[in-house]
């Protein structure tokens, strides 16, 4: 090596130290006189180009006199780079002088080091408008913002599959917020790769820049989004130093308002890129570390990315550059606006209603730029926005949506893929829009099979809007404004184990229940048509059937005739963590569920499962049929949905969060008398408050704490007959920091 230098530059080596780098190997140089760099690579010829092209840049950019970046020194040939061979192999190399300085990730953060970077940046960007490369101009790659699909190859490498839906996620906005613009954006030659560990800093300033082999010929705030990400990644709140950066960077190269529209989204591509490739690299040598030097910290900003939220990144970007953030309508003006048209019967949430403008995961982001962690929501089963739900959804969308009058593939494979999670005498299955379309549906089949009008229903259950549904919804018709109970209804209480009449929940209390059922069923004037309940009952303020109640009553309600409904709007598809079906932790099968909600994670859809026995009995009446239910588009999404539980392995997770969760909200149940009690299962909890040592309910507390909660960006309701039980059923993407989050907050508001 040493009689190469020495035959190529001429000069006399003293030492020749390896360093590591991402996908070359480079040597230190040191002479008498200077040290430099020499750059090894293996032989490629688009390389070779792209190395030439770097050393015309680097001498265009050292023809000013500066001493800031590399120069290259040439070779005996007179040229910059050479094809030789070093160890029998053929290999580019070059050499560069050193740069002195210490890395900018050995310093500690200050205002006039980000403030000098953004001027140091924005300078080399204007000089960088007047270099022009056909090879740069030519050149595609992964670590191109511009490309970022070329990366879409290297998903699968990354081993977390909630990651790597993650990633989709923001490749997916990528695609739809910044795909349309690209074509207006201003291009130049930018240099790329403005990270910590390419930036030198001297007296407290940047002095330099080392490391060219990213340059690409993009839009310009691509070098903005590069040099922000890595301003970000590595700092407790992502934002903190992001605006003293863009502000010196728009002061000297004022960036354009689509620009900044754009960077959240360019962030979190530059963020995907990094992970991408590092998962790649690992994948490909496991043993080389540097590739994966920056995984950690991109990781863990992608998340706090997802936290934060596209409105809020925005208003702190133009804060810092001057341009006004966009005024949003007062929540006043928007009610207005809504009860011009919309009845108040539409109720809103909070005392402070919420006016809702994008979704991620766990998270929603109002139109002003907060971001709300999403305890509640279990429609968005899960998480809002998945990129695989709505990925399937636009695509079928532009194939075809028709209905079930012809021959489609999505709509067997779908019912196949739903009705595997049933036990085998489960095994028909009719689509349709909504949870309360599936009630009400439910009826008329168990109504065709016995023949029978009478519905025994659950105190305080609700499953559904339609008239009929209303009439077997106690919560509704038992309200003060409620039609009341029809005559063909039987309500059987709620066996309800902590606030009812029997509380030992070991069997005894549900069995008590059932007794009393059994004797209301039995007094019956008509026989039951069926019954019909949740496993948990939801509006009731999350109430799970006593132990053992059901086996009970099913047998009661076949011996007379009748059949049973699970309702599972809400508690089915993986949420109570142990069981994919609510039913299943009462070791019994019903022959009639009803299906809702989180089946297409938001997409209406709902559907009826049964019997063989009962599907035919309802085939001899009227033809059925559902415009919409069963269309391409909903069996394309709800097969994503199911996908994604197994792929994400959510119900485990339901199982594992949610156990946690409420193991906290028992901690504070142990500390404040306040909480009456702690139930449910999984991702599907209840917490209920009263009055210390009674069952007295506190709706006021528990409204103060649900309005709290809201003020400190967490989303969470009260449910139950007095409004005094909070509820909580996110996203089954929740995290163990989600749950400790809302239980540490909670905890907060009481001590008040
Ligand atoms: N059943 C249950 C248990 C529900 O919670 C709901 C909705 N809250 C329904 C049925 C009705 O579903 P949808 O609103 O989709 O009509």
């Amino acid at each position: 090596m040493k009689d190469f230098l020495q035959k190529e530059f001429g000069f006399q080596v003293r030492t020749v130290k390896k360093l590591n780098g991402y996908d070359n190997i480079n040597y230190l140089v040191q002479t008498d006189s200077a040290d430099y760099i020499l750059k090894t690579y293996g032989y490629d010829q688009e390389l070779f180009d792209t190395l030439r092209t770097e050393n015309e840049l680097l001498n265009f950019l050292s023809w000013e006199g500066q001493n800031n970046f590399p120069k290259p020194i040439p070779l005996a040939d007179r040229e910059f780079v050479k094809l030789t061979e070093i160890d029998d192999r053929p290999t580019i190399c070059r050499l560069l002088t050193f740069l002195d300085g210490t890395f900018l990730g050995d310093v500690p953060p200050t205002e006039e080091l980000f403030s000098s970077l953004g001027t140091f940046l924005a300078n080399l960007d204007l000089r960088l408008q007047h270099f022009n490369s056909y090879v740069l101009k030519a050149r595609q790659w992964e670590w191109d913002i511009q490309y970022l699909h070329l990366n879409k190859k290297y998903l699968e490498a990354i081993p977390n599959p909630h990651d790597r839906n993650v990633v989709r996620y923001f490749f997916r906005q990528f695609e739809e917020n910044v795909g349309p613009i690209l074509p207006e954006l201003r291009k130049q030659v930018i240099y790329n790769d403005a990270n910590e560990w390419n930036i030198l800093v001297k007296e407290g300033k940047v002095s330099g820049l080392i490391d060219f082999g990213d340059l690409a010929y993009s839009p310009l705030i691509n070098e903005v989004a590069v040099a922000l990400t890595y301003v970000c990644y590595d700092k407790e709140n992502p934002l903190e130093w992001a605006p003293i950066f863009l502000k010196a960077y728009h002061a000297a190269l004022p960036l354009e308002d689509k620009e900044v529209r754009i960077l959240y989204y360019l962030i979190a591509a530059r963020l995907c890129i990094s992970v991408c490739n590092s998962a790649h690299a690992k994948k490909a040598s496991p043993d080389n570390d540097y590739a994966t030097i920056s995984e950690g910290f991109a990781w863990k900003m992608l998340y706090k990315w997802l936290a934060t939220g596209p409105i809020a990144a925005e208003n702190v970007f133009r804060e810092a550059v001057g341009m006004p953030v966009e005024a949003f309508k007062t929540v006043e003006k928007e009610i207005e606006r809504r009860h011009r048209h919309l009845s108040p019967i539409f109720s809103l949430s909070y005392t402070q209603p919420i006016s809702m403008a994008r979704a991620a995961f766990q998270y929603m982001y109002d139109t002003r730029g907060n971001a709300f962690l999403d305890a509640y929501n279990n429609i968005p089963h899960v998480g809002h926005s998945h990129p695989k739900v709505v990925e399937a959804g636009q695509r079928q969308m532009a194939l075809l949506n028709t209905n079930t009058r012809y021959l489609y593939d999505a709509l067997p494979a779908y019912a196949e893929k739903l009705l595997a999670k049933f036990p085998p005498s489960l095994n028909k299955v009719y689509f349709v829009n909504s949870g309360s379309a599936a009630s009400d549906l439910a009826l008329r089949l168990a109504r065709a099979h016995t023949g029978y009008d009478t519905i025994a229903v659950m105190e305080h259950g609700y499953h559904g809007n339609t008239q009929n549904t209303i009439d077997i919804s106690d919560y509704k018709f038992s309200n003060k404004k409620g039609q009341g109970q029809k005559a063909h209804i039987l309500k059987v209480p709620i066996p309800d184990a902590y606030r009812g009449k029997y509380t030992d929940n070991d069997g005894r209390a549900g069995q008590a229940y059932t007794l009393e059922a059994a004797v209301l069923i039995k007094q019956s004037p008509l026989p039951v048509a069926a019954f019909i309940a949740e496993p948990i009952v939801g509006c009731g303020g999350q109430v799970p059937l006593a132990v053992s109640y059901l086996t009970g009553v099913y047998e009661v309600i076949r011996q007379q005739g009748g059949v049973c409904i699970s309702d599972e709007v809400q508690t089915g598809f993986g949420r109570l963590g142990d069981h994919f079906w609510g039913y299943e932790a009462q070791n019994v099968v019903p022959d009639i569920v009803i299906l809702g909600k989180p089946m297409g994670n938001g997409h209406p859809m709902g559907a009826v499962v049964t019997t063989s026995a009962i599907a035919e009995s309802f085939a001899q009446g009227v033809e059925f049929f559902s415009s919409f239910g069963g269309n391409p588009v909903s069996c394309a999404i709800g097969l994503a949905v199911l996908e994604v539980i197994e792929e994400e392995n959510l119900q485990e997770n339901a199982k594992d969060v949610g156990d946690y969760y409420q193991s906290l909200f028992r901690e504070l149940q142990a500390e404040y008398a306040g909480i009456g009690d702690v139930r449910g299962a999984g991702l599907f909890l209840g917490v209920e408050l009263v009055k210390p040592g009674s069952l007295e309910p506190d709706t006021a507390l528990a409204q103060r704490i649900k309005n709290a909660l809201r003020d400190q960006n967490i989303l969470i309701s009260t449910d139950g007959p007095y409004d005094s039980v909070l509820k909580t059923k996110p996203p089954l993407c929740f995290t163990h920091d989600n749950a400790t989050l809302v239980v540490e907050s909670i905890k907060e508001i009481m001590k008040l």
